[in-house]
């Protein structure tokens, strides 16, 4: 079976619960019944306010998922300021980012607490969304895919091809994230059919076959098409073109 492009919108730390609101009714409003049958269309908000976009995809009856942008690893207890699996399953969310490269970069989190994350997460149903990415630093020493598929072989340990199936890879240079400067499609495609090498080493091809491999980082609708062209690109995790329906729904448009 042919996969399904994924375009999964990371709003990062913007938009209080009003805009929010407003902002997923824009892209609701756009909504188009042939969707679903060629994307998965993913918004990834704040946590405070996943349950009012929630609410509001639910009353439109469309088939936009919601998704958080991180998760704390155990079910419940002592972990002030945290938010579990079992709080994100409770609001109807089938995807979480973990690893985003600000995360790893501005609050410490490790390879391990990446791991750690996407087991609890396959654990309870919910779909990891793995981000992976190199410094500009790691790519001027050449060592890119080493590096990459490092990071694929930490966040996945200890998972069976079971737990991996429906879990996302999202290759997201750091050097191109919210930068304005993009991988170019070669560039992109080259990791990510690194990527995909190493989860058949991980999994078995056939099930690295059926696992999505995102690009991420300044996607935009004057390069999307380019990049979602690539045989091991199978969509976009993307970060400001997210911010107004309009330039994300031709995203989307880009993946029909
Ligand atoms: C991101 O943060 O995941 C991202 C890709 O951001 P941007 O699209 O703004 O580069």
């Amino acid at each position: 079976m042919a996969r399904k492009p994924m375009m999964a919108g990371n709003w990062k730390m913007n938009n209080t619960i009003a805009e929010a609101v407003v902002l997923t009714q824009e892209i609701s409003n756009r909504y188009e019944k042939e969707w679903p049958e060629h994307v998965d269309v993913v918004v990834c908000p704040p946590y405070v306010d996943l349950k009012p976009a929630k609410t509001v995809l639910d009353f439109d009856r469309t088939k936009i998922a919601v998704g958080a942008q991180n998760v704390y690893w155990e079910p419940s207890g002592a972990f002030t300021g945290e938010i579990s699996v079992p709080m994100l399953k409770e609001i109807g969310c089938a995807y979480c980012i973990v690893g985003h490269s600000e995360r790893r970069e501005l609050f410490g989190e490790t390879n391990e607490d990446v791991n750690r994350k996407a087991k609890a997460l396959v654990a309870d149903g919910i779909a990891p969304i793995v981000c992976v990415g190199e410094s500009l630093a790691v790519r001027d020493a050449g060592t890119t895919d080493e590096y990459v598929c490092a990071q694929v072989r930490a966040a996945f340990a200890g998972m069976d091809a079971a737990d991996a199936e429906g879990a996302v890879v999202a290759y997201e240079p750091i050097w191109a994230i919210g930068t304005g400067r993009t991988a170019t499609p070669e560039q992109a495609e080259a990791v990510c059919a690194a990527i995909r090498a190493t989860l058949g080493d991980l999994f078995g091809s056939a099930v690295a076959e059926e696992m999505r491999v995102l690009y991420g980082g300044s996607m935009n609708p004057g390069n999307v098409a380019m990049l979602v062209a690539q045989p091991n690109i199978d969509g976009g995790l993307v970060g400001g073109a997210s911010l107004k329906a309009e330039s994300f729904v031709q995203l989307i448009e880009a993946c029909l």
